[in-house]
């Protein structure tokens, strides 16, 4: 499956909420789903008119396909994030919120330096960003305790970056992470708590989806 690179708004008519996955926009009158808050499609208004009862199945489902959308992860990716949480101690589900949090593209969102999730991992993938002094370009890259982010010296020349530390200032940064706004860097204090992330996922869901 391809990620989504239009049309991004479809994603939270489907999911009946807004997912803000497009930074800005999504908080102002061009919100799509503010205009049409029903499922995308020809009898989208209907569906929404006639909601039926959910299965656990299909609760489960759009649990797994909502946290996976936030995130901006492909099934197969995070299948393996899932493995990887219950490989380790702790409860699965909160471990695999910690895993997608901790995501490098996800820390650069949340230290304010992009304004979506979206734009975070292209400018990862751009390579404008260095963990610990050294190029990190995989927007997955998992950031660890103690690990340092900082802006690219050459990417600060750029247009964007030059405009981004007062952009970055009326982002709110968790108590996770430390923001070294005018030098462009940050550091992760500690993993982040389970108060601390999204509380629309549910991780107990996403869990039982993958115990069937
Ligand atoms: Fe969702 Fe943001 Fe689009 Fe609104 S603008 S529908 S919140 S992605």
């Amino acid at each position: 499956m391809a990620r989504y690179t239009d049309a991004v708004c479809r994603l939270c008519r489907r999911e009946g909420e807004k997912l803000f996955l497009k930074g800005e926009r999504c908080f102002t009158p061009k919100c799509a789903f503010e205009k049409r808050g029903y499922p995308p499609g020809m009898h989208g208004k209907m569906t929404s008119a006639r909601p039926g009862r959910e299965s656990d199945y299909a609760k489960q489902l759009r649990a797994k396909q909502k946290a996976r959308r936030v995130y901006g992860v492909f099934e197969r990716q995070f299948r393996r994030f899932y493995g990887q949480a219950l490989r380790m101690r702790g409860l699965t589900g909160i471990n695999l919120l910690q895993i997608l949090e901790t995501r490098l593209s996800n820390v650069v969102y949340r230290l304010g330096y992009a304004s979506s999730r979206a734009e975070a991992r292209l400018l990862v993938n751009h390579g404008h960003f260095l963990v610990n002094g050294e190029r990190a370009d995989i927007p997955s890259f998992a950031v660890k305790v103690d690990d340092v982010i900082s802006v690219r010296e050459r990417s600060k020349d750029s247009a964007y970056f030059k405009t981004l530390k007062e952009e970055a200032e009326a982002r709110t940064v968790p108590t996770w992470l430390a923001r070294d706004t005018s030098n462009l860097a940050g550091r992760m204090l500690r993993l982040p708590e389970r108060s601390e992330i999204d509380g629309n996922l549910d991780e107990q869901l996403i869990v039982e989806y993958y115990s069937r």
